[in-house]
C-alpha cells in the first residue's frame, strides 16, 4: 500500500510538471512605431537670440572632438575610419556610410556641438534633416529640423526620442547654426544588471533649455519600449538615418569629462 502511494505521489508530480511546461500564455501584440509617439501638446516655439556667424571656440581643459580639419577622432561603428565628408570647416553626413561614434568613450561629461540644416531642405516630420546624438552611444537627443516643421513630440528635435519631448522648439532656420550644450549623468548599475541610478541629461539648444536634468528610462528604440542594457562607459555617437532629404553639417565638438 506504502508503494502504491508513493507510485501514485511520483505520478502526479509528473503530471503537474508537465502540465506546467505545457501552459501557454499569451504573447504580447506586436508593436508598431506609431505607439509610441504622440503629437500633442507642441512644445511652444521660443526665437533664439542672435548668435555670431563664427563658432566660439573650445574651453582650455576640453578634449577637442572637431576642430574643422578631420575626423580623427571619430570612426564608424565597425571600428574603420569614419567616411563622412569634411570640408570648409565642417562634416557632412555622407549617406549610407553609417553612424559615427567618437573613439574615445565617456562617463559623465559635458559636450558642445553645432549642426546645422541645409538651406532650402524639402520634406516633413521625421523625413527632413534627421540624424541624432546617442549618449554613450545608446541614448538619442534627437536632431532633426523642426522649424515650421511639427512632428511627434517624443521625436522631434531635443527630445529624448520616444520617451521625453522637448520643453520649447528653439530651432533656427535651415542654413543657420544650432548649437547643443548637454550636461550628462551616467547611469550606475546594481548587480542584477538594472539601474541603480538611472542616467539623466539637460540640454540647451541655442542656449535655451530643452530638457532639465530629465531621467532617461532606457534606450531609445523606434518600435517598442525603452529596455535596460548594462553598459559602462560609451562614445558620442551621431546618426546616419537615411532619410530621404539633404544630410545635416556639424562643427566645433567639444567635451569636458566630468
Ligand atoms: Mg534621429
Amino acid at each position: 500500500m506504502k508503494h502504491l502511494n508513493l507510485l501514485i505521489l511520483a505520478g502526479l508530480t509528473v503530471a503537474i510538471s508537465l502540465n506546467a511546461q505545457e501552459k501557454k500564455y499569451p504573447g504580447r501584440a506586436p508593436m508598431t512605431p506609431a505607439m509610441t509617439e504622440y503629437w500633442q501638446p507642441q512644445p511652444p516655439v521660443v526665437t533664439p537670440g542672435k548668435i555670431d556667424k563664427e563658432a566660439v571656440s573650445a574651453p582650455s581643459d576640453a578634449i577637442v572632438l572637431f576642430d574643422g580639419k578631420d575626423l580623427s577622432q571619430w570612426e564608424n561603428t565597425k571600428g574603420n575610419p569614419a567616411e563622412w565628408t569634411v570640408h570648409d570647416g565642417v562634416f557632412t553626413v555622407k549617406k549610407g556610410t553609417g553612424d559615427i561614434q567618437t573613439k574615445q568613450k565617456f562617463n559623465d561629461f559635458q559636450l558642445h556641438i553645432e549642426w546645422r540644416v541645409p538651406e532650402g531642405i524639402q520634406g516633413e516630420s521625421q523625413a527632413r534633416g534627421n540624424s541624432g546624438l546617442f549618449l554613450q552611444g545608446i541614448y538619442e537627443i534627437q536632431i532633426l529640423d523642426n522649424y515650421q516643421n511639427e512632428t511627434y513630440v517624443n521625436g522631434q528635435t531635443g527630445s529624448i526620442y520616444k520617451q521625453t519631448p522637448p520643453l520649447v522648439n528653439a530651432m533656427r532656420k535651415p542654413g543657420e547654426w544650432n548649437t547643443y550644450d548637454i550636461i550628462y549623468t551616467a547611469p550606475t548599475f546594481k548587480k542584477d544588471g538594472t539601474y541603480r541610478t538611472l542616467p539623466r541629461v539637460t540640454l540647451l539648444q541655442n542656449g535655451i533649455l530643452l530638457q532639465n536634468n530629465t531621467v532617461i528610462l532606457g534606450t531609445t528604440p523606434y518600435i517598442g519600449f525603452p529596455e535596460v542594457i548594462e553598459h559602462g562607459a560609451g562614445p558620442i555617437k551621431l546618426q546616419d538615418h537615411g532619410d530621404p532629404s539633404i544630410p545635416i553639417s556639424f562643427r566645433n565638438i567639444w567635451i569636458r569629462e566630468l
